[in-house]
């Protein structure tokens, strides 16, 4: 199974990843999670990603491709991956569609967690209100909005540029996390049966 998991800031992309992860015994592709590790190490990508993320904006798209191209080419993602966080642009996704024709590979669908900006902005701020010096650098009421904005701006265009393809799902993100989870797989057997049909 390859597939992407789309959806605003504070949908719940991370923990349904991992459930997929665990069911389909594939990898979780979070670029968000690859930039914060880039960010501890202090690499050169690290160094020049870091304020970015601290304000919600996005880290350029040569950056993120190149971070994935090079996590594509790894063996554990042989057996299938789920992308988290990426493609956040039309040019990322761009981008991935020549990556995966480079590598002889094929997108099988796109989840889109569909939920409604004033749930959000809640747990937004919910998650804001318990991250008080936490892990996260970008887990503040200012940066939260930001980063829903430029979900707005730049990662929504995604949601009609994959059902063009006729690769969009869409599961309402607003039921609890264990049927979110029940929608997001019986979505997944529909696309499976549909590919051995
Ligand atoms: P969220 O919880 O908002 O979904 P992520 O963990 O996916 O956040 O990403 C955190 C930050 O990392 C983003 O706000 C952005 O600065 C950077 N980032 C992650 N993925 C990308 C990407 N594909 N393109 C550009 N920047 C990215």
């Amino acid at each position: 199974m390859r597939m992407m998991l789309l959806g605003p800031p504070g949908a719940g992309k991370g923990t349904q990843a991992q459930r997929i992860v665990d069911a389909y015994d594939i990898v979780q592709l979070s670029t968000g999670d690859m930039l914060r590790a880039a960010v501890a190490a202090e690499t050169p990508v690290g160094l020049q990603a870091k304020e970015i993320m601290a304000r919600g904006d996005l880290v350029p798209d040569s950056v993120v491709i190149q971070i994935v191209s090079d996590r594509l080419d790894e063996p554990d993602c042989a057996n299938g991956f789920i992308l988290d966080g990426f493609p956040r642009t039309v040019a990322q996704a761009e981008a991935l569609d020549a990556l995966l024709e480079e590598k002889g590979l094929r997108l099988d669908t796109t989840i889109e967690l569909a939920v409604d900006d004033t749930a959000l902005l809640q747990r937004i701020e919910k998650r804001a209100s318990e991250t008080v010096g936490g892990a996260r650098a970008d887990d503040n009421a200012d940066a939260l909005k930001k980063r829903l904005d430029v979900y707005h701006a730049q990662t929504k265009p995604l949601i009609d540029f994959y059902r063009g393809k006729g690769l969009l799902m869409s599961v309402d993100g607003m039921q609890s996390i264990d049927d979110v989870t029940t929608s997001i797989m019986a979505a997944l057997d529909r696309v499976k049966s549909s590919a051995t049909a």
